[in-house]
């Protein structure tokens, strides 16, 4: 029966999921979206990055996120052991949007899920996948809020699940990252930062703050201030570095030990620590363990994985939400292509380009935790136009082969290493 088959299923709401679903329903195609929660929902993964703007835009929805009040957001600020860099993101050497938003994820994605539901794409909330047959035409077996379950097929399927890694964990093509497991701890601050007296020192909410842990390298912080006076506060490092307050593991209370050690660490930090001295939590603190993922295969004639539901890297550069539109992006043209009647090699038109980007931030991630990006960034007396091309990288444009620092990124990084040494 017609509502039986679709041309092609979303699997998840997230913002590859609304982008990629509304960039088909644009090209003719008859969309589905499957998602098993309600909206709003909170994900982490709250900074965009300029280049993102330019998905956003092919999707039609730039007009509804310029409108919806999210805090502007123009580059990133670095600081550590009282050093302090920044990056404007409108001077940098790839054309395209210098300049993006940093948003509370519930509110975003449902904007960009409600706005793809006014052009007309069906998403259905509360739905859960849970098994997918692709002996034949793909199908999948989704069961609704009251347990009922039923099947749906479709000519293609796009898993855009994230850490939900639908098809990954259906079809078994989890494997292990090549980055080590790390741990983030996070949440939501009331920052009251203006009433703090920080003497000459400027704090800009047009900025991601990263800080950098005044002893160990290896841990580092998230400062993203919304337009609402609040920001989303993060540490990552490897779990035994972030030595979870063990005193309070008795209680046995998650949150107490997670917001005891969360508080600690930024107490550590000096320049924090007097940032947020007046700062109030207003939402429990979480933690997220291991969640840099890769799997064996990215797509073929029957199915694509987008954003997080293929390979994350790390969260150091948000890069994320800027991968997982991108990867929409490529693989809606794809799909479009493949339902029109022409042959599509999914390796080399989706997977490898798609994977381009993905390395070329893969090099500056490896890079930041071994010390010589660090170095980079807070390196005094940067050349301009070195400074630009690695900007471009900073604000997303990591597919742009005109870069060197894209084109050749490990050689070029350490050129630029041992000048900065
Ligand atoms: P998601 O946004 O995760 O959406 C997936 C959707 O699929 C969800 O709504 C989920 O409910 C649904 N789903 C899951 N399973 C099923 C199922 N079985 N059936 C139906 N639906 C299902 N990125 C940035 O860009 N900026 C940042 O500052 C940033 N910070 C981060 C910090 C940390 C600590 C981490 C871990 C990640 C961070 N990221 C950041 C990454 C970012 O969170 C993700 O890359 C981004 O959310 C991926 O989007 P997505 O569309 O792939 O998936």
């Amino acid at each position: 029966a017609q509502t039986d088959h679709y041309d092609v299923i979303v699997i998840g709401a997230g913002p590859s999921g609304s982008v990629a679903a509304s960039l088909l329903h644009q090209q003719g195609k008859r969309v589905l979206v499957i998602e098993k929660q309600h909206f709003p929902r909170f994900s982490i993964g709250e900074s965009l990055l300029p280049c993102c703007m330019q998905v956003i835009e092919e999707a039609n929805m730039l007009e509804a996120v310029n409108q919806a009040g999210y805090q502007f957001k123009n580059g990133a600020a670095f600081n550590a052991n009282g050093r302090s860099t920044y990056f404007d993101f409108t001077d940098k050497f790839t054309p395209g949007p210098g300049t993006t938003f940093q948003v509370e994820r519930g509110d975003f994605d449902k904007l960009l899920a409600d706005t793809a539901e006014s052009q007309g794409v069906e998403i259905r909330y509360g739905q859960h996948v849970d098994a997918v047959d692709l002996s034949q035409q793909p199908r999948l077996t989704i069961s609704d809020e009251q347990g009922q379950s039923y099947t749906l097929s479709a000519d293609y399927l796009l898993d855009a699940s994230g850490f939900g890694r639908v098809l990954p964990r259906l079809l078994d093509l989890e494997r292990p990252s090549n980055l080590p497991s790390r741990t983030a701890i996070f949440t939501h601050i009331q920052d009251n930062i203006d009433s703090v007296d920080m003497g000459d020192y400027q704090f800009d909410r047009n900025k991601i703050l990263i800080s950098v842990h005044p002893d160990n390298r290896d841990i580092w912080y998230w400062l993203i201030p919304f337009s609402n006076g609040r920001c989303s506060l993060g540490v990552v490092g490897e779990p035994h570095l972030l030595g979870e307050n063990a005193d309070l593991e008795a209680t046995n209370l998650e949150t107490t030990v997670l917001e005891a050690t969360l508080m600690r660490l930024v107490r550590e930090e000096p320049r924090l620590k007097q940032l947020l001295s007046r700062a109030e939590i207003v939402r429990p603190p979480a933690k997220l363990e291991g969640y840099s993922a890769n799997v064996s295969t990215l797509a073929n004639d029957k199915f694509a994985l987008l954003g997080n539901a293929g390979e994350f890297l790390d969260p150091v550069f948000s890069s994320g939400v800027t991968i997982a539109m991108q990867s929409a992006s490529f693989a809606a043209k794809c799909v479009v292509r493949q339902l029109n009647g022409q042959a599509v090699d999914w390796q080399a038109e989706y997977a490898q380009p798609l994977m381009r980007g993905v390395d070329t931030f893969r090099t500056y991630v490896q890079a930041w935790y071994d010390g010589r990006f660090q170095d980079v960034i807070f390196y005094q007396d940067p050349n301009p136009k070195i400074k630009q091309m690695i900007c471009s990288i900073l604000a997303g444009y990591a597919w742009d082969e005109s870069n060197p620092f894209v084109a050749e990124s490990e050689r070029r990084l350490n050129m630029v290493v041992e000048l900065c040494r």
